[in-house]
């Protein structure tokens, strides 16, 4: 079992360390987690490699690293270091809603695309309600880089999210914060092969009074009563982040 969408760092509620995180998941039976530091907003950039590094000891394998971008971190030093600093990113993730330079700077998000593009590594976009992150916004990028595979992180507005989906097949998505509903409606179109399982632990600390490791068992209960056994396991096990053999330190 994976989940897809976790964080690490430091977040409007205080710190959630690796090891808390490791051992949330471990708690849930959840296996391998693919995870991005939200510390990634402060630009501690040295901080999110320390977090990773400590992830990757304590889970080896099973933690695959998504790198998270900002505007900033690719106009300063930033992204040397992050790509020179030895972590085997496995994604590159862009918030558009938080920093929205990239809506604005298309340059500037090429860039950051094409440094995934050339490390053979998946894209995941937040999607949401404000006019920066919706999915229509991203279907011109989906098209045009047709060998990159993007994932839709929430899938939010979900009718717009179909919208792309069916029209590009490199274009995945993830159940962070996503009603069952949604899900259902995802299965319906036949997107079954193309849906993550994710949580956004621990934002849910935020919201809901229960611990990481309660959330995470709710949200694959839920799943559990609305999926059949076999389209449960596939979502559940579906990993798109994986081990890259185009090295970063060679960009
Ligand atoms: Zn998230």
């Amino acid at each position: 079992m994976i989940d897809n969408h976790v964080h690490v760092g430091w977040y409007s509620d205080g710190y959630h360390s690796p090891i808390q995180i490791w051992k949330e998941m471990r708690d849930a039976g959840i296996e391998q987690i693919a995870v991005s530091s939200t510390s990634t907003c402060a630009e501690l950039y040295k901080l999110v490699v320390q977090e990773m590094r400590c992830l990757i000891r304590l889970g080896g394998e099973n933690v695959h690293p998504i790198l998270w971008v900002t505007p900033r971190m690719l106009k300063t030093w930033g992204i040397r270091y992050m790509l020179h600093s030895k972590i085997h990113w496995q994604g590159l993730k862009m918030h558009w809603a938080a920093h929205r330079e990239w809506y604005y700077n298309k340059k500037l998000t090429n860039v950051a695309i094409d440094i995934a593009q050339k490390m053979n590594i998946p894209v995941l976009l937040h999607t949401g309600e404000s006019k920066e992150c919706q999915p229509f916004n991203y279907e011109t990028i989906c098209k045009e880089h047709s060998n990159t595979s993007f994932i839709f992180a929430h899938g939010r507005p979900i009718s717009q999210t179909i919208e792309v989906m069916k029209h590009c097949n490199n274009v995945y998505v993830d159940t962070a914060f996503m009603p069952v509903g949604n899900v259902i409606k995802l299965v319906h179109e036949g997107f079954l092969e193309r849906i993550l399982f994710g949580t956004d632990i621990p934002i849910n600390t935020l919201f809901y009074n229960k611990t990481s490791s309660e959330y995470a068992k709710d949200c694959l209960k839920q799943l559990s009563t609305v999926l059949n056994k076999s389209q449960f396991e596939i979502i559940t096990n579906k990993q798109i982040y994986k081990s890259h053999t185009i090295y970063s330190q060679k960009i």
